[in-house]
């Protein structure tokens, strides 16, 4: 089915996208996977072609699109490359960089962003602990107020980016008695003093992204690195949580949809009994099926980045979009896997690793099963 939501102006995007993953990301993926982390060249090469700045003012060297289908269609392009791409650069482009933009004073904007447009300054976010991340309102990192300072002790966990980054935009309880209302987010660089990170966690797929612990011990901020108002971290992250499950739900779709159309070409070249395996009923059926609800999967999604350019996505329909499309993605793989034979279970064969890579997104950004509490809290249930 013919897609409606892109003009010619975000194909010239798309086009200057792919010259950058054919250029830049392509080559040098299995060194990636080996490192377990994008190198610094990746953010630098993205920040000089302009690819880390959308959603940054221009004043402070961003692009400022102000229109979130480019994002979308960047997202689609790192995501046929594979499922870490999109994740890695969403987490600093997407997701975290907005808070700084739309929360930030002035004078955080002039230290952080240019930084953050040229790649020099990588961003993590974290909300999740080791005692848990669905339940992100009972968090127990701790930030205790100490003369004009505030003193922060604690950790979190499964931070993408966390190996890297030079600034965490952080979740921090500042009032122990009022749960979500006692919530601040905290901007702290990577060179603060009792600031320090675990290892590359060892995960079971999407390699590339590098995923740490992070460990706060006595840092020191100020006032001055307040991220938005004291106390109002919980509303902050409700209100840019739907931006981030809707740039996962885009790559999904579109990361799935890539390994379906490899997975097609490859029911057409392989043989068994004399013919194409995609000749068999089974498959030719299977096949259609799963064209079908990607297709359908990316017409909701292409809904809601309509809506969300327009400012109009609510937290609901974003939710809505993540976990379906985590399913349809995590089924599309699955059945991806079988067809290729045993070839799908070769960490060579691309459709291997995307299977792998596609577990998480039913988990991140959100469990599925949060997204159906909220979808259900919807209908009054
Ligand atoms: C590779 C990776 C990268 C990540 N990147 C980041 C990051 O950059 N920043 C960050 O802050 N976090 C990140 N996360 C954390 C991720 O968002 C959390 O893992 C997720 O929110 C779930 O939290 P949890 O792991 O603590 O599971 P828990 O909250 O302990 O949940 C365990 C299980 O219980 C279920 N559950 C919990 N509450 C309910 C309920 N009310 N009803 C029904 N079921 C429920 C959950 O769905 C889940 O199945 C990342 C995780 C991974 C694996």
């Amino acid at each position: 089915m013919k897609r409606e939501i892109y003009d010619e102006d975000h194909e010239a995007f798309r086009a200057s996208v792919k010259e950058f993953v054919d250029r830049s990301v392509l080559p040098h993926t299995d060194q990636h996977i080996a490192d377990k982390a994008l190198p610094r060249e990746f953010w630098l090469e993205a920040g000089k072609q302009g690819l880390l700045g959308l959603e940054i003012p221009e004043q402070y060297g961003g692009a400022e699109a102000g229109d979130y289908r480019f994002n979308a269609v960047l997202q689609e392009e790192l995501a046929k490359v594979g499922a870490a791409y999109p994740t890695c650069h969403g987490i600093h482009a997407d997701i975290t960089a907005p808070y700084i933009v739309e929360l930030g004073t002035d004078e955080q904007k002039e230290r952080w962003l240019p930084g953050v447009a040229s790649g020099e300054i990588l961003l993590a976010i974290g909300m999740t602990e080791p005692s848990g991340g669905s339940d992100l309102a009972a968090l127990k990192t701790t930030a205790v107020r100490d003369g004009d300072e505030w003193v922060i002790n604690g950790s979190k966990t499964f931070i993408t980016n966390g190996y890297s980054c030079d600034l965490v935009v952080t979740a921090v309880r500042t009032d122990p008695e009022k749960g979500p209302k006692g919530i601040t987010l905290f901007g702290i660089e990577a060179t603060k003093e009792g600031f320090s990170r675990g290892r590359k966690l060892d995960k079971v797929g999407m390699e590339e992204s590098d995923t740490a612990e992070l460990f706060f011990e006595n840092v020191r901020v100020t006032d001055a690195e307040i991220i938005g108002e004291l106390n109002m971290g919980f509303i902050h992250m409700m209100q840019k949580l739907p931006q981030e499950r809707l740039a996962c739900s885009i790559a999904n779709v579109a990361h799935a949809k890539q390994i379906l159309l490899e997975t097609i070409q490859y029911a057409k070249e392989r043989h068994a009994f004399g013919a194409p395996i995609g000749t068999f009923q089974h498959i030719k059926f299977l096949l259609a099926d799963l064209v079908t609800r990607i297709e359908v999967a990316e017409a909701y999604i292409d809904k809601c980045v309509l809506a969300h350019s327009k400012g109009e996505l609510t937290a609901v329909d974003a939710a809505k979009a993540k976990w379906y499309s985590s399913d349809v993605q995590g089924e599309v793989l699955e059945h991806c896997v079988q067809i290729h034979g045993g070839y799908g279970f070769m960490n060579e064969y691309r459709v291997a690793r995307a299977w792998r890579d596609a577990r998480v997104t039913k988990i991140w950004a959100g469990s599925n099963e949060i997204m159906k509490e909220l979808i259900g809290r919807d209908l009054g249930l």
